[in-house]
């Protein structure tokens, strides 16, 4: 199996058109046509944990945090990004980056921070914008179906928990070709009216040339009648940070003693308790300083999440509990639901947990 295979499973997992702008996401380091021999799934590809693919075999490390991110001119091993990425470019070994491309799916981070707290009927708390385009198009009853197939294939139709979807209205096309023209239906210079059916589908924008290719190969017209659409609407199911509810509602006190045995904390920094209790619960794993005013929102009783500076927790406003859990801890489990995405879809294959801790705070 060559590590191009591999990354396109980690792309069904979380398609890279997912990911923010700033990040630096997919294959960091390596030659993807080179055959691999292991995959070492980690959170952070420091110089330790290519010790460790080195050691076990794994020619693929698949991390979750990008270990090169900002751009850099020189790389000496003067630090710990160039120590790593110098050990992996001399051992053969390929480091591929998920980050916010699985921040922002619905089954990814929060989705699973979610899933360890108990929290039910999960929303994603802040939708993605600009995301979403319509194609029309119009054709001959004849090739309706298949047209809309070879679209819904393509990956257009999809939306929430439903696929296929579509909108087909009829209508009267008119045209008249021209000397150079060579009709589906009618003759050149012949003014045509005829029956047609114009199909409706919104898509995920980062599929857009995939399913203009299925339109222009299964569709009848010598020119392709069409228009695509940007759409305002928001994406509900991708986005960062999500929002769920608690099962019963819980005093503050031993709701963030759950969070602490649940998440494996050392410690959690909170802003004042209210005296009220905790059901709807919004986490954002990772950096979510920038997200209280959504769960503020959204509605939420505590908002769980890292790297709050000492100011930022006067933005609870009294409206809200916000909880710094850590960073490493708010996004622990995510390595657990690479691998396992991975061995699911990948049989008789080596795909190994790191056993390197990498978090880089320590709780005295
Ligand atoms: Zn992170």
């Amino acid at each position: 199996m060559k590590i191009k295979e591999i990354i396109s499973v980690l792309e069904e997992m979380a398609p890279l058109a997912y990911a923010e702008d700033f990040d630096n996401v997919g294959l960091l380091v390596g030659n993807q046509n080179t055959e691999a021999s292991g995959v070492l799934v980690c959170h952070d590809a420091l110089e330790n944990v290519i010790d460790e693919a080195i050691a076990k075999n794994c020619n693929l490390v698949v991390c979750f945090h990008p270990i090169l991110f900002s751009g850099i001119k020189k790389i000496t091993g003067k630090n710990y990004v160039e120590r790593a990425i110098l050990k992996a470019i001399k051992n053969d070994i390929a480091i591929y980056a998920v980050h916010t491309a699985l921040d922002n799916h619905q089954q990814g981070v929060n989705k699973i921070f979610c899933e360890a707290l108990g929290l039910k009927k999960t929303e994603i708390l802040i939708p993605k914008q600009n995301f979403i385009r319509k194609l029309i198009t119009y054709t001959i009853p004849e090739n309706a179906e298949k047209l809309r197939n070879a679209l819904f294939e393509a990956g257009a139709g999809k939306i929430g928990n439903y696929e296929d979807c579509s909108f087909n209205s009829k209508g009267i096309g008119t045209y008249m070709g021209n000397e150079n023209s060579n009709p589906e239906i009618g003759e050149r210079f012949e003014f045509v009216e005829s029956d047609e059916i114009k199909i409706e589908v919104t898509f995920e924008k980062y599929l857009e040339s995939k399913i203009l290719k299925a339109l222009f190969k299964n569709h009848v017209y010598e020119e392709v009648a069409y228009e695509i659409y940007d759409l305002q609407n928001q994406h509900q199911n991708i986005g960062l940070g999500m929002i769920g509810k608690l099962e019963n509602p819980m005093d503050e006190k031993a709701f963030l003693a759950l969070v602490k045995e649940k998440m494996q904390a050392d410690g959690i920094r909170h802003s004042q308790f209210l005296g009220k209790k905790i059901q709807k619960v919004a986490v954002l794993g990772g950096s979510g300083s920038f997200a209280v005013k959504n769960a503020i929102q959204a509605g939420a009783d505590a908002f769980l999440t890292a790297d709050l500076k000492y100011h930022q927790f006067y933005e609870a406003e009294n409206q809200l509990i916000l909880a710094d859990i850590g960073h490493f801890e708010s996004e622990r489990y995510t390595k657990n639901y690479i691998v396992d995405f991975l061995r699911k879809k990948i049989l008789n294959f080596a795909i190994i947990l790191s056993e390197e801790n990498t978090n880089p705070v320590k709780y005295l």
